[in-house]
C-alpha cells in the first residue's frame, strides 16, 4: 500500500498575514532535513505539508520530521484512488492496527475536491458503517473516540490516516531571529539551545576551551553535543575560542574569590563581539538560578553589566530534574554526562563569592588590562559548521 507523510503546521497556522513567511521557513527547513533522500515530493495545502518519499525512506523521514519545530502533528497516510470502493477497502486494511486496539471510533472526512460525488457527512456515515461491519467489536463515539479515521479527498488522490503523533511543536527555526549560545559540555546549555530553537531562534554556538588544561576530546564532546542539537536546531555555526591565556592572567592578577565571575564577564564580552560580527542579536546561556555559586542573581547582575545585547537564559526557572528530562528527550544527556573537563572547572576558586558586588568586580578586573587578550581571543576563534547526522 502506498503511504505518504502528512505534517500539520502548529502555531504558524494562526499567524494571519505573516503565515506565508513562516510557512516558507518551515518548508525550507523540512526540505533541508530530508535533502539526502532521493525523489521526495512536497505539496502544501491548508496548513499541511504532504511529503511523499520512496517507500523505504518513509520511516526515516518521519523520525526526522518529529524533530522539526513548527510541526504540531504528523501522520502516515495511505493513498487511495478517489473512488469510494477503493477508499473503504484501503481504510479497512490501513486502520486495522489502530482499530483492533480501540473500543470506540469515528470517521472524519475532509473534501477539498468538491467534485467528489459524496459529501463529507455521507462519506463519514458510509465508511463508518463499513468499518463497523469489518470490526464488529467497535462502537461509534463521535465526541470522544479512541481512534479517528480521517479521509481527505484532495485533487490528486484520497488519503486515509488513523494515527496522529505529536510533532516537535514550536516555531520554525530561523523565523525568530538568530542568537549565540554559550555551549559548554554540561547538561544545561544544550537544553537552553533547544528551548530557544523551539521558539524559532536559529542557534549558533560558542565554546571556550583552555588547552592544555582542557583536552581535544573535551572539545570533541561539545561538537558531538552540537551535532545532536542540530537534529532540532538545524545546522549550527560553531565557534571555538582559545581561552587559556585569559584564564591564566585572571589567576595571576585577580582575587581568587572573583575568578569565576570575571571569567564569565570576559566570556560574555568575547561572545558578544563575535555575535556582532556574525549578525547574531542575543546571547543564550544554560544558567539556572541558584544552581551554583556563579548563578546567583548578584552574579548575573555582574555578568550582565558587560552585555550590550539581551542575554536569554531559558533554563533560569528550571530544576535540574526538569533539565535532565529534556536532555534525555533530545538525546544530549548521554553525551553531557561523559566526564570531560570544562575550562570553567580548571581554575575553580575554593570559596567563590556568591554575592559579588559590581563595583568590587569591576575594580578587580581592572587590575589587569585584558583588552589585548580579548581582541586576540576573538581573532583566533575558529569557526565551522556542524550538521545533524543523517
Ligand atoms: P552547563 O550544564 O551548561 O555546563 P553549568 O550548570 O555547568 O551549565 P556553569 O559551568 O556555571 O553552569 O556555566 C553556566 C553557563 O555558562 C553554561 O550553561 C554555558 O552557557 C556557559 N558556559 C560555561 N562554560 C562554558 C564554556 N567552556 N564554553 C561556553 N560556554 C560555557
Ligand atoms: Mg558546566
Amino acid at each position: 500500500m502506498k503511504e505518504i507523510i502528512l505534517a500539520k503546521y502548529g502555531e504558524i497556522a494562526l499567524k494571519g498575514l505573516n503565515k506565508n513567511t513562516f510557512e516558507d521557513v518551515l518548508i525550507k527547513n523540512i526540505k533541508r532535513r530530508l535533502s539526502d533522500l532521493e525523489g521526495v515530493k512536497y505539496h502544501s495545502a491548508q496548513s499541511t505539508l504532504y511529503v511523499e518519499t520512496a517507500p523505504e525512506d518513509t520511516d526515516t523521514a518521519l523520525e526526522r520530521l518529529k524533530k522539526v519545530f513548527g510541526i504540531a502533528k504528523l501522520c502516515k497516510a495511505a493513498v487511495s484512488e478517489k473512488d469510494f470502493e477503493d477508499i473503504s477497502k484501503v481504510a479497512i486494511l490501513y486502520a486495522e492496527d489502530a482499530l483492533s486496539e480501540a473500543k470506540t471510533f469515528k470517521v472524519d472526512a475532509k473534501r477539498a475536491d468538491k467534485h467528489f460525488p459524496m459529501t463529507s457527512p455521507e462519506i463519514m456515515r458510509e465508511l463508518g458503517g463499513r468499518l463497523l461491519s469489518s470490526y464488529p467489536h467497535l462502537e461509534v463515539d463521535v465526541h470522544n473516540p479512541d481512534v479517528t479515521v480521517t479521509v481527505e479527498i484532495r485533487e490528486e488522490n484520497a488519503y486515509i490516516h488513523a494515527k496522529k503523533i505529536d510533532g516537535a511543536g514550536g516555531m520554525p527555526v530561523g523565523s525568530s531571529g538568530r542568537a549565540l549560545l554559550l555551549l559548554s559540555g554540561g547538561l544545561d546549555s544544550p537544553v537552553a539551545g533547544y528551548m530557544m530553537a523551539k521558539r524559532g531562534v536559529h542557534i549558533s554556538a560558542i565554546h571556550f576551551e583552555a588547552p592544555p588544561y582542557t583536552s581535544e576530546r573535551a572539545r570533541m564532546k561539545v561538537e558531538r553535543l552540537a551535532v545532536k542539537m542540530a537534529e532540532y536546531c538545524g545546522m549550527i555555526n560553531f565557534m571555538c575560542v582559545p581561552f587559556t591565556e585569559i584564564q591564566e592572567k585572571i589567576r595571576e592578577h585577580c582575587p581568587e574569590e572573583l575568578f569565576t565571575i570575571i571569567m564569565r564577564r570576559i566570556m560574555m564580552e568575547v561572545a558578544q563581539r563575535l555575535a556582532v560580527q556574525k549578525d547574531l542579536s542575543a546571547l543564550v546561556t544554560g544558567e539556572s538560578i541558584a544552581q551554583v555559586a556563579s548563578q546567583t542573581m548578584a552574579a548575573m547582575v555582574c555578568t550582565d553589566a558587560v552585555c550590550r545585547m539581551p542575554v536569554f537564559r531559558p533554563c533560569i526557572g528550571m530544576d535540574k530534574i526538569e533539565i535532565i528530562e529534556i536532555a534525555r528527550k533530545i538525546g544530549t544527556y548521554d553525551i553531557s554526562i561523559e566526564p570531560y573537563e570544562d575550562c570553567c572547572t580548571v581554575f575553580t576558586p575554593r570559596h567563590p563569592k556568591t554575592k559579588p558586588v559590581l563595583a568590587d568586580v569591576e575594580a578587580a578586573q581592572a587590575l589587569y588590562d585584558f583588552e589585548p587578550l580579548i581582541q586576540k581571543a576573538v581573532e583566533e576563534t575558529k569557526a565551522y559548521t556542524l550538521h545533524a547526522e543523517k
